[in-house]
């Protein structure tokens, strides 16, 4: 990746720098956009919101806290994006914690009285795959020695066949290829709903295979590929102002609170220009999408919809999750890591006022819960939402929350709402992902549901901002993008 970052510095210098509209300051535009500006374009990053991030906004309440979008977690095996933090200069920006994962046994206690965590321990001294087995094979809590072999056994044919049958295992959902493999139904029970609420919000009986191989080769493959980060604060301060200001420095500029209403088209289906919420139409060289899928779906022109690129957008939705905030009056645990919560309605969470520099507090306890699947639960009040996590709470916490109210107080609480998230990874959603470049030669898309191999996450957005910028600068160089007349561009 570091590589691949090079070659937009090195690309020989545009005769004419191209002017290009990027549509979204998520983690896909602001990539983008930067590696644009590297290559010696100039791009204008239009943001419907006032606030950057997209998927990892986040914004203060009226006592100064953050509330963020998603309890979002950094991974050794996101190439592209430690690339990007080396890039920016911000490293020490990521914290990284010990190379463990960590479950919770909700319902079960130590003999003293508090909640039971089972650990995968990767040792620091072991290469992969080996760190990754001797985690698996010495944690006894979760799964017995043969319910080990058999899933072991079953991944066989991934490490044989390596990215072709992971691609090809997109046609099964995780329980029918456990299922197929012959692993023991417990497995499933006991590791992948938890992995599989943690990585699509979705159980395993609709998210496709390839979503856990894909992660588990990286896994498997990367010494520090599991190894966890968590953002020392608010992603849009902490990450999305750094990717800002470096393509503000190069001639590039950040439009906020410009929501584009309407794609305009040429006789020609290329794109003419794109008309804005306010009335008033911004015009240049080439235009990157990086909005989400549904929005996407929305704001296609009626030229665009038959075309098969386009159409088959239709095979990809968004999927409901709900990110949670709770502050305790006293701290409830002393885990400083990520935790899985292997309860029903929650995915993962942790106590951000030790996870996290910048929200820190030593007296007090923040959680941060990701609440999934929420499909039945999104158009429920906040309050109901609150009282259904707490009592999964009572079970995560048994020594330190009584429902006689005896325990830790909930001074406050923040429910965010994303009805439709990143795209839902069910069975099947792979042949739907469009490459970036589209059949308008002056249109391109990125976002995290577009192609690339690091699926919907973090990675999978900044690596598609990057690789649309690398397609739209060959195709600058190649000239294939009809130019505009210079004084023209950008007019508003
Ligand atoms: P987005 O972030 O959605 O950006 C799209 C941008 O387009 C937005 O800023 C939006 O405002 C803008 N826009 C939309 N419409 C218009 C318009 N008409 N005009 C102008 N602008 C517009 N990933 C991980 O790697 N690790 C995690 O732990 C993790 N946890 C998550 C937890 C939650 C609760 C959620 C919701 C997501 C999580 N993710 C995680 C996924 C990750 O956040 C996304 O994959 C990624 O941020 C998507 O970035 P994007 O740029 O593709 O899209």
């Amino acid at each position: 990746s570091a590589a691949f970052s090079q070659t937009f510095i090195d690309m020989p210098r545009p005769e004419r720098p191209l002017k290009v509209a990027v549509i979204g300051a998520g983690l896909a535009g602001l990539s983008c956009a930067k590696y644009l500006s590297d290559a010696g374009h100039e791009p204008i990053v239009l943001e419907a919101r006032d606030v950057l991030g997209g998927k990892v906004a986040a914004w203060q309440d009226k006592d100064g806290d953050w509330i963020e979008t998603g309890l979002h977690i950094f991974f050794g095996a996101y190439p592209n994006v430690n690339q990007m933090f080396t890039e920016l200069g911000i490293r020490d920006r990521l914290q990284w914690k010990s190379h463990s994962m960590i479950f919770a046994m909700p319902g079960q206690q130590t003999a003293d009285g508090f909640q039971r965590f089972s650990r995968f321990e990767f040792p620091d001294l072991l290469p992969a795959p080996l760190n990754g087995l001797v985690a698996i094979l010495l944690n006894n809590e979760m799964l017995t020695f043969p319910e080990k072999i058999q899933f072991g056994i079953g991944l066989i044919p991934a490490i044989l066949f390596g990215q072709k049958y992971v691609e090809e295992c997109d046609s099964l959902t995780v329980t029918e290829w456990m299922a197929k493999q012959g692993v023991p139904d417990r497995v499933n029970d006991e590791v992948f709903i938890a992995m599989a609420k943690a990585l699509n919000f979705i159980d395993p009986d609709n998210l496709s295979m390839t979503v856990v191989l894909t992660a588990l080769n990286r896994f498997l493959q990367e010494t520090h590929g599991s190894k966890m980060a968590f953002l020392d604060g608010p992603p849009p301060t902490r990450l999305c102002q750094p990717m800002a200001d470096h393509m503000l420095a190069r001639g590039g500029e950040l439009r906020m609170e410009q929501r584009i209403s309407q794609v305009l088209l040429n006789d020609d289906k290329t794109v003419k220009g794109l008309k804005m919420q306010d009335g008033s139409t911004v015009v240049a060289d080439a235009y990157v999408s990086t909005m989400p899928v549904d929005v996407l779906k929305l704001m296609l022109p009626d030229e665009w919809r038959p075309m098969p690129y386009f159409e088959k957008l239709n095979g990809l939705t968004g999927v409901p999750v709900i990110n949670i905030h709770m502050w305790f009056d006293r701290k409830l645990t002393t885990v400083d890591h990520l935790l899985f919560s292997r309860s029903p309605l929650l995915s993962v969470y942790a106590d951000m006022s030790l996870t996290c520099k910048g929200y820190r507090d030593d007296e007090k306890s923040m959680l941060e819960l990701v609440f999934a699947p929420a499909k039945d639960w999104i158009g429920r009040p906040d309050e109901a939402i609150i009282e259904a996590t707490m009592e999964e709470l009572y079970r995560l916490f048994p020594n330190e929350l009584n429902k006689d109210g005896s325990g830790a107080q909930l001074l406050k609480s923040a429910v965010v709402k994303t009805p439709l998230s990143v795209y839902e990874a069910t069975a099947g959603r792979e042949l739907y992902r469009p490459v970036q470049t589209s059949p308008i030669s002056n249109f391109f898309l990125a976002g995290c549901f577009t192609k690339q191999k690091y699926l919907a996450s973090m990675e999978g957005a900044t690596f598609s901002g990057k690789l649309a910028a690398r397609a739209l600068a060959d195709a600058a160089a190649a000239g294939t993008i009809p130019l505009k007349e210079a004084a023209s561009a950008m007019a508003a």
